[in-house]
């Protein structure tokens, strides 16, 4: 089994999400990929997001009828501050063969998050890149604790010496962002065809992002 895990506040989830988590997993020939809404983000504490229960539902919406797709409460369940950690090493006690999917965006900031280091023991990451991205500087994009581990091997693919892998690889990323959608919704503009239709009436109906 090769399991995909997509992390994320998911507040609320878009087409840019799933179009490229849909590529990603065809591209690597994943069995599923599981859609992990974050609990208590640690890096956006402060920041008013929806609650869980609204971005889980506006999930299982979006993925219903893709049988590649998974939803995991795992990070409400664990309760506490959400680690991206902790959840890896969940999943890697289930299934072995782990695939942490994960825009590059958020990437270039993984030196921020909690035992950095050591998720590189315990998970394969696969990197979302826009297609128009350098090539060539995909090594500066790690923190220098990790570079020394690694061994280039071509095509945006490097080898961490504990044998787990990092692929960059291009993806269709539509330019949607959460951010974009809750203040389109705020100035009571649409958001319709940025998020799955069933998205947009749960949205209206719960009255969500409304400021
Ligand atoms: P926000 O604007 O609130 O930061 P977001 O749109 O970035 O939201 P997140 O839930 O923060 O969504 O992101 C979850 C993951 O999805 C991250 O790994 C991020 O890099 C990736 N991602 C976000 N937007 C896109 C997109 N348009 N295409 C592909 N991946 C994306
Ligand atoms: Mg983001």
């Amino acid at each position: 089994m090769k399991i995909g895990l997509f992390g994320g506040t998911f507040d609320p989830i878009h087409l840019g999400h799933l179009r490229a988590t849909e590529e990603i997993r065809e591209m690597f020939s994943l069995d599923t990929v599981y859609f992990i809404p974050v609990y208590i983000p640690p890096h956006k504490r402060d920041k008013k997001i929806a609650n869980y229960e609204d971005r889980i539902n506006m999930i299982r919406l979006s993925i219903r009828g893709n049988r590649f797709m998974k939803l995991s409460d795992i990070e409400i369940k664990r309760g506490g501050i959400s680690y991206s950690y902790d959840t890896i090493c969940y999943f890697e006690n289930k299934f072995k063969d782990i695939y942490f999917i994960i825009g590059i965006d958020a990437f270039s900031e993984i030196n921020t998050w909690h035992r950095y280091e050591e998720l590189f023991y315990h998970t394969n990451f696969i990197v979302m890149v826009r297609p128009s991205a350098l090539k060539h500087s995909y090594l500066e994009i790690f923190p220098k604790e990790i570079k020394g581990h690694l061994e280039d091997e071509g095509d945006g693919i490097f080898k961490h010496s504990s044998g787990k892998k990092i692929f960059f690889k291009d993806v269709t990323q539509l330019d949607i962002s959460s951010t974009r959608i809750r203040r389109l919704i705020e100035q009571n503009k649409s958001i319709r065809y940025l998020v799955p239709d069933k998205v947009v009436i749960y949205i209206e109906k719960r009255g969500l992002y409304r400021g």
